[in-house]
């Protein structure tokens, strides 16, 4: 089989064609996670002065030295080990390169990778481009909490990783201490890596981010990925890396080698601007989000959405059956064509597509002005 045989079943990813649909009906874009204002000057400057001293060709394969020396730092900021720069830090492009190369590099084919669902629509596609079989745990709206038993049997002698993401899109959960513990005991006793994606690390709305590779015995058989996209408001720059140990950070280096060789070389230069900004960017940014989550929470309830605010990321769930819709496709195909707002319906997250349709995935990394109109609009939905 080949790989866009393995693939032929999750079709076109739900981000290209929602953006495409919120163009087409010139409808407000709450659907795909991206912000809709500029990144951060003082980033581009030093990428800027990168283009301009001739830094043209290619990086090194593991990244630009002064980035993996600013992401070792950055990664110990929260109070973890600061990693190797050399040996324990890769930089890729974009964190979704980072789990490909994590999965390529570490799985073997037929191997099991446990999935939470619902996941990343891009999780399903690189165990399947590994040729490893996923096992699925199921994160049930409300609270969105692990049910201990269902994690506990999802692993097997035949378990090779879990793929962790915290705080989780689509959801906005933020695993808990004892929710971690949880899955580091079960890595712990099936000799299971952790593969963690933690994108959103710096959108955790209380308390400090948790890493799974701080937990005992984890460290050495974890992969902790991140990226510069959601933190600086420059997703499209796809900059980001893997933290792991010599030998697991060898498998992802294998992969990345051939998967893309190394990173576009000026904006790794700015990448490692945007890592030495001080606290006050991080608290700031985080403010700021607060804000739009509180506006996009308290605005949804108004409508009749019942939902509970995101402890993380820039993604709120809500339930739209109040509206009378049969699934969320339909609900979602309503609000762009007629409502002129833009979601991501969550049946694309599940291998069970039957556990997402009575939901909806609102991005909140818009303008407060925008955020305003979109509730202005959807306020025109009647509740049945
Ligand atoms: N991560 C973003 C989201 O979940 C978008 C990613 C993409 O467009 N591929 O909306």
């Amino acid at each position: 089989m080949t790989v866009s045989d393995r693939l032929k079943p999750f079709g076109e990813t739900i981000f290209a064609e929602i953006s495409r649909l919120a163009l087409q009906h010139e409808a407000i874009n709450l659907g795909q996670g991206f912000p809709n204002w500029a990144g951060p000057d003082f980033v581009k400057d030093a990428a800027a002065a990168a283009m301009r001293d001739g830094c043209d060709q290619y990086a090194r394969t593991s990244g630009v030295p002064v980035l993996n020396e600013a992401i070792a730092d950055h990664h110990a900021r929260t109070g973890s080990r600061r990693p190797d720069p050399d040996r324990e830090v890769t930089v890729t492009s974009g964190c979704t390169e980072a789990i490909a190369a994590t999965l390529i590099g570490l799985v073997n084919p037929g191997d099991e990778v446990v999935l939470f669902q619902p996941f990343y629509d891009s999780y399903r596609a690189a165990v399947a481009m590994a040729g490893a079989a996923p096992r699925f745990v199921t994160l049930r709206f409300p609270d969105f909490a692990v049910d201990p038993a269902e994690l506990r049997a999802a692993f097997s002698d035949r378990t090779r990783a879990i793929l962790l993401n915290t705080p989780h899109n689509p959801t906005g959960k933020v695993f808990s201490a004892a929710e971690l513990e949880l899955v580091a005991d079960c890595c712990r006793r099936h000799d299971a890596y952790a593969f963690s994606d933690e994108v959103y690390e710096h959108l955790v709305f209380d308390g400090a981010h948790r890493r799974i590779a701080d937990l005992d015995g984890m460290a050495q058989r974890t992969v902790t990925m991140s990226s510069l996209g959601k933190t600086f408001s420059l997703t499209g720059w796809k900059i980001g890396w893997t933290v792991a140990p010599p030998d697991l950070t060898a498998g992802v280096r294998a992969a990345h080698q051939f998967l893309t060789f190394a990173t576009a070389t000026p904006l790794q230069y700015g990448a490692a601007a945007a890592l030495r900004a001080p606290d006050t960017y991080y608290a700031e940014f985080l403010a700021d989000f607060r804000r739009k989550r509180d506006l996009l929470v308290d605005g949804l309830s108004r409508i009749g959405f019942t939902l509970r605010p995101p402890q993380g990321t820039y993604f709120v769930i809500a339930d739209h059956t109040p509206f009378g819709f049969e699934s969320d496709v339909a609900f979602c195909r309503h609000l762009v064509e007629d409502i002129g707002v833009a979601a991501i319906p969550p049946s694309v997250f599940y291998d069970d597509r039957a556990e997402g349709r009575p939901l909806v995935r609102f991005a909140f990394c818009k303008d407060d002005a925008t955020l305003r109109e979109a509730l202005r609009r959807l306020s025109r939905l009647v509740a049945r």
